[in-house]
């Protein structure tokens, strides 16, 4: 397929081939600004020069009985992480308020771990529907493998989208996690559809996977038509399992892969998600021109660029925001605001773990 016709095909339904695919990713026969052209076509028939922010509350952190090696909160890491348990419904709540006053788009409750007890979801349940019942927001859920009866109850109370990252490939998935199978994802990512939730599912790159397993979860998510597509970039933190892979990536290589997920998911939500500010670097205001959302005030453990240089670059790139309130208010509303984060300058060279205030901005102090 000639370059030049990639967005009008990725508009009319048409895939990229395999082979297109990994020339994307591997830079030889497309050039990079060409590409980001016709990726930005698609994101502006979809989404115009809209940027949904989403706001993460990591709702439960730590002691995970898993062995995701990536991840910070599994039991085989040595990441020095705050450990807390299911934060309290009130704690909960403050914090989707002040993801609203924000300008979030989306709030995201994440919960470490397997998978929730009956008994939790239940209790999940009853929070959702009252963040529902308080606040027009979007309410997006993670906590791990879920079965069809608990989608079921999940969606009986409103809750729009569950995340469940496929992470990467099947044939990659042993390398990265052996207590869970990336079948075991797929089924939970079923479950929720069955029961008529949206999905949220997306990949970690730089953990040594091939451009080939990239193609892969890209294609797979196109074929379960995912709603929304977190594309994050995989931060080292010392003593991860896992260990420092993620070399290979750099600021075109991230732009590639942004673009490759536009392309084969043309009307999904896809997120310039952790690790932007490390990988993108001096180019994340690029990323845009494929990705329409992304993560302000950090992510699950480390921290990002704080709200006001996140909507100044927005702003600066040409875009807006999805929201109940302006761009202009917004800013203005956090230029002078204190934020809970570390120097944000230190969040573009390395990861940065969050401190405890930083993880709960709405705890009261003991
Ligand atoms: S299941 Fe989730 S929280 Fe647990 S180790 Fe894996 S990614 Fe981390």
């Amino acid at each position: 397929m000639k370059l030049e016709k990639f967005a009008e095909n990725s508009i009319n339904g048409l895939a990229l081939s395999n082979e297109d695919a990994n020339a994307i990713l591997d830079g030889t026969s497309v050039n990079l600004l060409e590409l980001l052209n016709q990726a930005y076509q698609v994101r502006k028939n979809y989404f115009g020069n809209e940027v949904r922010i989403h706001i993460l509350n990591n709702a439960k952190n730590g002691k995970c009985p898993e062995d995701c090696s990536y991840c910070v909160q599994a039991k085989s890491s040595e990441v020095p992480i705050e450990d807390y348990s299911f934060k309290d419904e009130e704690e909960i709540l403050n914090e989707a308020k002040r993801a609203y006053e924000a300008g979030a788009y989306r709030y995201c409750m994440v919960f470490a771990g397997r998978g929730p007890t009956k008994f939790r979801v239940q209790k999940l349940a009853g929070i959702i529907k009252k963040i529902k019942e308080t606040y027009p927001i979007q309410v997006c859920l993670s906590t791990g493998l879920l079965s069809q009866e608990d989608t079921d109850i999940l969606k009986e109370v409103n809750l729009d989208r569950l995340n469940h990252n496929l992470n990467t490939s099947e044939d990659f998935y042993p390398s990265i996690c052996t207590t869970h199978t990336y079948q075991d994802r797929l089924n939970t990512l079923k479950a929720a559809q069955k029961s008529g939730l949206q999905i949220c599912s997306g990949i970690i790159v730089g953990m040594g996977e091939t451009n080939q397993d990239i193609v892969d979860v890209a294609m797979k998510l196109r074929e379960l038509k995912a709603e929304s597509i977190p594309i994050n970039f995989y931060m080292y933190v010392e003593g991860n399992q896992l260990g420092p892979k993620a070399e290979e990536l750099n600021p075109e290589k991230c732009l590639r892969i942004l673009a490759l997920f536009r392309l084969l998911n043309p009307n999904a939500e896809i997120r310039m998600a952790a690790g932007r500010e490390i990988h993108l670097r001096s180019m994340q205001a690029l990323g845009l021109y494929p990705a329409n959302s992304l993560f302000m005030d950090g992510y699950l453990n480390t921290i990002g660029t704080n709200p006001f240089q996140t909507l100044q670059m927005i702003q600066d790139a040409g875009f807006t925001v999805t929201a109940d309130k302006g761009l202009e208010e917004l800013l203005s509303k956090f230029e002078n605001a204190e934020t809970t984060q570390s120097n944000p300058q230190d969040a573009s060279s390395k990861a940065i773990l969050k401190s405890l205030k930083e993880l709960r901005p709405t705890a009261q102090a003991n």
